[in-house]
């Protein structure tokens, strides 16, 4: 089959490799209908040193279930399913308590770790029981990307603001106006938030900020960004920063919005271990600092029903498509901001 591989920065090819198949008793086989590219791919794409192997990419899919293992007793063959970022037993002590990113199975963890990616035709799914959820729509139906944004974007951007406590006494800013931070905007507008600051630069995106709910944007960033949200908001700051894009300058940004007592709750991953947690920065004002990789198997039950009837419509952060074969392209496009995200149709 066809899959996409990552060699070093900037080189990404769709390449033959062995066809995937049931493995172990307790996987699945899952003939990809779609796929996309998050911006967290772009990440290795800036910077990946070559190594031994390239990396097989992907971890967010939609798919048909082809095969299962003999220990396999929540899906069927036929099934249309959606896959979390992370593999996951959904029965261990963490998962139980609705984090799936720490699943305490040893076959848990991350798509390309696993040697399974989801820029694919096809992929073998580790603890398919745990990590799978069916979809009760046909597979052509006009809701695959909003339901695609299950995977990652949608779970990861409603993470920050959960883990962030949005509700309605709170405001919010959410730093960064790629697909995680516009969905930040629509989950914290979801839980009740009526004041929410987006800061970003790129016209199109914040516009579609506005539309998931955003009431300001903010395109300054920096000391500037800083003092125009504090404007916006008494000088106070906002009780909670949603920081949706990893690095140390939008951390130091996030400091300098969030109001005294309030949350900076971050799942941009972090490209950084150093940075100021001390009696100036967090301390003095009694800010706490929250969020993580989003355990989004735990949320999409909550999170589908909406997508379903209409209420809201994260799949709008697709402003581009492409088969396999426009995927090294995607990649070039999303890096050089010409593309939001680009959902990939195998
Ligand atoms: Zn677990």
């Amino acid at each position: 089959m066809r899959a996409t591989l990552m060699y070093g920065a900037g080189d990404v090819r769709v390449e033959n490799v062995p066809d995937p198949v049931v493995s172990l008793p307790t996987d699945a086989l899952v003939r990809i209908a779609a796929s996309c590219i998050c911006g967290s791919d772009l990440w290795p794409y800036g910077s990946m040193q070559p190594q031994d192997r390239p990396v097989r990419m992907g971890h967010e899919f939609i798919g048909i279930v082809e095969d299962i293992g003999s220990e396999v007793t929540t899906l069927r063959r036929g099934d249309l399913v959606v896959a979390p970022f992370a593999v996951s037993d959904n029965a261990c002590p963490f998962c139980r308590e609705g984090l799936h990113t720490s699943c305490a199975h040893p076959r848990a963890g991350f798509w390309g770790g696993t040697g399974e990616g989801g820029q694919a035709e096809a992929i073998r799914v580790p603890l398919a029981d745990g990590t799978l959820v069916k979809l009760p729509v046909a597979p052509d139906s006009a809701l695959l990307p909003s339901l695609l944004t299950l995977s990652d974007v949608l779970g990861t951007g409603h993470h920050a603001a959960v883990t962030g406590g949005v509700d309605e006494r709170t405001r919010v800013t959410v730093i960064g106006d790629g697909a995680v931070g516009l969905l930040a905007v629509l989950a914290a507008r979801r839980l009740g938030a009526e004041r929410i600051v987006l800061m970003g630069r790129h016209r199109a995106r914040t516009d579609l900020g506005r539309a998931f709910g955003a009431t300001d944007v903010v395109p300054a960033r920096g000391g500037e960004g800083i003092e125009q949200v504090r404007e916006l908001t008494g000088g106070e700051g906002t009780h909670v920063v949603l920081e949706c894009v990893g690095t140390r300058s939008a951390y130091e940004q996030a400091l300098g919005i969030v109001r005294r007592g309030g949350v900076v709750s971050r799942v941009g991953i972090p490209q950084y271990e150093d940075a100021p947690v001390g009696f100036g920065s967090l301390f003095r004002h009694n800010i706490r600092l929250a969020g993580g990789p989003a355990p989004v198997r735990a949320y999409i039950e909550e999170l589908m029903p909406d997508i379903l009837d209409g209420t809201i419509e994260p799949g709008r952060v697709f402003d581009a498509a492409t088969p396999l074969d426009g995927i090294p392209a995607g990649y070039r496009d999303m890096a050089d901001r010409k593309s939001l995200k680009v959902l990939i149709r195998p």
